[in-house]
């Protein structure tokens, strides 16, 4: 069975470049009813954080990326790293090496000075096993002819030379094994069939590759994905905006929506734009992921946006509005049903935080009118048809949104004026601003009560 891995490094949020590789990994996965690993690649105790391992859960819990086995983490694990070198060193498929940093450096510096490739010259490779206790590094022992190839889904045929790889350092003078060294006996101890990832790993994979030969490991199947570019072409970071999937939560994106924007980005079925989860899984491929970087869109990422808010049952929106109610400090105990204001408000927000900011006025009063909205509708004869509404508003015995429309119509009507000259003077005085929806599913979901305490507040 098919088993795939995401394997983020704690040492940030989890940002959209990121959240796209663990969707792939885990569309893989589940497209063949497979399996999906969490791995907490932490082995970077300067760099790791508690406070980023949460916040990697938190947003791949917030995408609805279940994992079925899971978090691991690289940390807990070093008593099996240190297992595996001591069974390479044994087989002589590894080696100690006493080089000092100095040597090493003049190395360095002699072939750059003649233009060769930077490399280990393996000066302890072959020599004697030595009686010291003088400091050493562990490297593995590469192979020196042939080469390694591999069909990568995204990227076709790659073959690189042996020799143009370095003998690879596995476990640094202080014992602690490498971030490759782990990746490997990692993808190989859980079993890993594809190992999905960014293409700033691609350097690694033939390495890779050849200390699972070298442990007799199978060898996984590859997929390296694009990068994410900003709207200028360069790689996607903060200064192009929000990048990680917690602000875009914060600024109002459903799950829904992030995970069709991404999916999408890097990925095609035919022409169609608009899946849900259960759709992706059913048509994804890995052969069907682009090879080109592809840039962020965030118009097409709200586009996307208002379409779930608009076609998600309003119930469901409504949960996450709640969050934004709360985050924007609404209190949103003594007013209408959540799910009926995001049906009201679906057609106007692009995102739950500009739904959240324009609702405020169905749970709570307002101390003052918009002052451009009151001067130009809270003044003078413009008064006239909101004092007439007033009255038809208070004689309406049963609140529905046909009755509030009715009593507007009528209100025209008597006075011969256009929907307009009764409706703006009307919704400032109970919305306090110039825009709102339609007035009647408005005045309807703020109730009886408060209009009538708000226009009167607006007449006096
Ligand atoms: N920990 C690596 C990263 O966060 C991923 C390594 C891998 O997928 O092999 O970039």
């Amino acid at each position: 069975t098919i088993k795939t891995r995401f394997a983020p490094s704690p040492t940030g949020y989890l940002h959209v470049g990121g959240a796209r590789t663990a969707l792939y990994s885990w569309l893989h996965a589940r497209a063949n009813k497979g399996e999906f690993v969490l791995r907490i690649e932490d082995t970077d105790l300067e760099r790791s954080t508690q406070a980023a391992v949460d916040a990697i859960l938190e947003g791949m819990e917030w995408l609805g990326l279940n994992w079925d086995e899971g978090p691991y983490y690289q940390t807990k694990r070093f008593d099996r790293y240190n297992e595996v070198i001591a069974k390479l060193l044994e087989e002589g498929k590894a080696y100690k090496c006493y080089c000092s940093k100095e040597r090493l450096e003049t190395l360095r510096e002699g072939q750059a000075a003649k233009g060769e490739r930077q490399k280990y010259d393996g000066c302890c490779r072959d020599a004697a096993p030595r009686d010291t206790d003088e400091p050493f590094v562990i490297r593995f022992k590469m192979p020196q002819e042939g080469s390694v190839v591999f069909d990568d889904h995204v990227r076709g045929r790659i073959e690189i030379a042996n020799e143009e790889l370095d003998d690879l350092i596995i476990a640094r003078s202080d014992g602690t094994p490498t971030y490759n060294f782990c990746v490997v006996v990692d993808d190989w101890d859980m079993g890993i069939t594809c190992v999905i990832r960014g293409e700033d790993h691609i350097n690694n994979t033939p390495k890779q590759i050849n200390i699972l030969k070298a442990l007799g490991a199978p060898i996984p199947e590859y997929a390296h994905v694009s990068m994410i570019l900003g709207d200028d072409g360069a790689k996607l970071s903060k200064r192009h905006g929000a990048v990680s999937v917690m602000q875009y939560r914060d600024d109002g994106y459903l799950p829904e929506a992030l995970l069709n924007y991404l999916v999408r980005l890097g990925w095609s079925h035919g022409d169609q734009e608009i899946f849900s989860l259960d759709e992706m899984v059913q048509y994804f491929k890995l052969d069907d992921i682009n090879k080109a970087a592809s840039a962020f869109n965030t118009e097409k990422l709200q586009w996307l946006n208002q379409h779930y808010i608009k076609s998600l049952d309003p119930e469901y929106v409504a949960g996450y509005l709640q969050w934004h109610m709360q985050d924007q400090q609404i209190d949103t105990s003594n007013g209408p049903a959540l799910s009926a204001v995001v049906t009201a408000l679906a057609e106007r927000s692009k995102t739950l935080k500009e739904m959240a900011e324009h609702s405020r006025y169905f749970y709570e009063d307002f101390a003052e009118f918009e002052e451009t909205a009151a001067k130009k509708h809270l003044r003078g004869v413009a008064m006239e048809p909101l004092k007439l509404v007033q009255q038809k508003l208070a004689a309406i015995p049963e609140w529905t949104q046909e009755a509030v429309h009715q009593a507007i119509e009528e209100t025209a009507a008597e006075l011969d004026v256009g929907m307009g000259k009764v409706g703006m003077p009307l919704r400032v005085a109970v919305t306090g601003v110039g825009q709102s929806p339609s007035l009647d599913i408005t005045l309807f979901l703020i109730g009886k009560a408060r209009c009538e305490q708000r226009i009167s507040k607006a007449v006096e």
